[in-house]
């Protein structure tokens, strides 16, 4: 089994378990190394509207950097990145970038978790979906996530097409949709995620569909794997099924990440 590198920490205020149990979990799972990749501080909304359920706050940022820094000496030579999920906000991009470079992070996710300040893949906020031209909504989010590649402020796309996270699907084929957001991926240099906690949503399908996958893999995109464990026992969860896809489609290897800079794992 190759990595995780799509792992988070209680201190995101809904994941559970010790960092170590997690790197227990990963060891014992034969995960040849890992990443840890907590959510960012709502660096997009003012300290009073942040929501201490979402992300950890600003001043617990270097506690994280460090606590990841104590596991990585503790099970040395075990291979512990140091990563961080970021969301992608246009127009933010300063503040984000702000924030990445106070710290020397391995990678950094980038992800799409809100348009138009709608926490889209928010079980509390589900409603919203009934408002939303399923059309345009999906057009939105693959132009948002194109933007977010060309950005420069992310290594790794995570969980490209999270917009079907809760089944809401619009009835037209949106190959055209992914072939121009995947084109901007290839061009900027980034990777994608293949992630598995999309089977244990109502989509029922690892992030992203095969189809998407598809066009990856014909741009030469490289692809990373991630579980999105918020509980130790997921780490890794159905990675077997992630391989097979992976390999199905003609990927051989994953990447991984070094102070930013990709290697290469074969599969
Ligand atoms: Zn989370
Ligand atoms: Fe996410
Ligand atoms: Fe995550
Ligand atoms: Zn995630």
């Amino acid at each position: 089994m190759p990595v995780d590198y799509h792992i988070h920490t209680k201190m995101c205020g809904h994941a559970v378990g010790e960092l170590e149990e997690y790197v227990a979990a990963a060891r014992q799972k034969g995960l040849r190394e890992i990443g840890i990749a907590d959510h960012i501080p709502m660096y997009f909304l003012p300290v009073g509207e942040r929501d201490l359920s979402i992300a950890m706050k600003e001043e617990e940022l270097p506690v994280y950097v460090q606590r990841v820094e104590e596991v990585q000496k503790k099970f040395s030579p075990y291979l512990i990145k140091l990563g961080l999920e970021a969301d992608y906000i246009p127009g933010k991009e300063k503040e984000l970038a702000a924030l990445l470079r106070k710290y020397d992070f391995d990678y950094i996710l980038g992800s799409i978790h809100f348009l138009d300040e709608w926490g889209f893949d928010n079980p509390d906020r589900i409603a919203g979906y009934e408002k939303r031209d399923l059309d345009e909504l999906y057009e939105l989010y693959f132009k948002t996530l194109g933007r977010a590649a060309a950005s420069g402020l992310f290594d790794i796309m995570a969980h490209p097409d999270l917009i079907k996270k809760f089944g809401f699907r619009p009835d037209r084929d949106i190959t055209g949709l992914y072939e121009q957001a995947v084109k901007t991926i290839a061009q900027s240099g980034v990777c994608i995620e293949v992630n598995t906690a999309g089977l244990r949503v109502p989509a029922g399908e690892i992030y992203p569909q095969t189809g998407f996958l598809e066009i990856c893999h014909n741009y030469q995109v490289p692809v990373s794997l991630g579980s999105d464990a918020h509980r130790p026992e997921l780490v890794g969860a159905d990675f077997d099924k992630a391989v097979d896809l992976l390999k199905a489609i003609g990927y051989r290897e994953i990447v991984t990440f070094s102070k930013r800079n990709k290697n290469f794992y074969p599969i």
